[in-house]
């Protein structure tokens, strides 16, 4: 598939999401048996942990389609870009989609700010600079749309591998926000 196919392939999977109308395909033995010989994902998704979202399926995707890196907030920290680079460099993934979502409580949290101990605010410091870039009294999903661009920026400017497959046109990158409601995903 060409990068664009990639990006129809995931927005016709989230359409049948959307309708209520999954396919299922590839999550069977036979497909389990074809991926023991490798993998080869056609997109990487970066996401939230956030339960409600489920990038596999939100796309509608069988077992080998994606590779899903997820951590609170969909932050770009060493070891998301380092899992992204994986798939860039080994997998030969051209497609990078990172996906913010409707009411991201690692958003909430970061702009509640506080002391929430070492680890979530070491986590929480990935999201503030979305926030700074946006006026005091941003609604949180506008700040949420901020960070998945911000992000998808970020990939490319601070890892090697990734910012050089993005210049030579081998991978693109985009920024998506994923409704909880409705569960479609806008592309950014
Ligand atoms: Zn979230």
């Amino acid at each position: 598939m060409t990068k664009s196919e990639v990006v129809t392939r995931l927005q016709e999977g989230n359409a049948r999401f959307v309708a209520d109308k999954l396919d299922g395909n590839l999550q069977d033995a036979g497909r389990r048996e074809v991926l023991t010989a490798g993998q080869q994902p056609f997109a990487i998704v970066l996401s939230c942990a956030d339960s409600r979202v489920v990038p596999e399926l939100a796309f509608d995707t069988g077992l080998g389609e994606i590779f899903t890196v997820r951590v609170a907030g969909n932050v770009a920290n060493s070891s998301t870009i380092a899992s992204i680079e994986y798939a860039v460099a080994h997998c030969g993934s051209e497609v990078i989609v990172v996906m913010g979502h409707q009411s991201c409580g690692a958003v909430t949290a970061a702009v509640a700010g506080g002391d929430n101990g070492y680890n979530i605010n070491h986590l929480l410091s990935h999201i503030t600079p979305a926030i700074s870039a946006c006026e005091a009294g941003t609604e949180i999903n506008d700040i949420v749309k901020k960070n998945a661009t911000m992000v998808r920026d970020e990939l490319v400017s601070r890892s090697a591998i990734i910012g050089d497959a993005v210049k030579s046109g081998k991978v693109e990158v985009h920024a998506a926000y994923y409704n909880l409601d409705s569960g479609k995903v806008d592309f950014l």
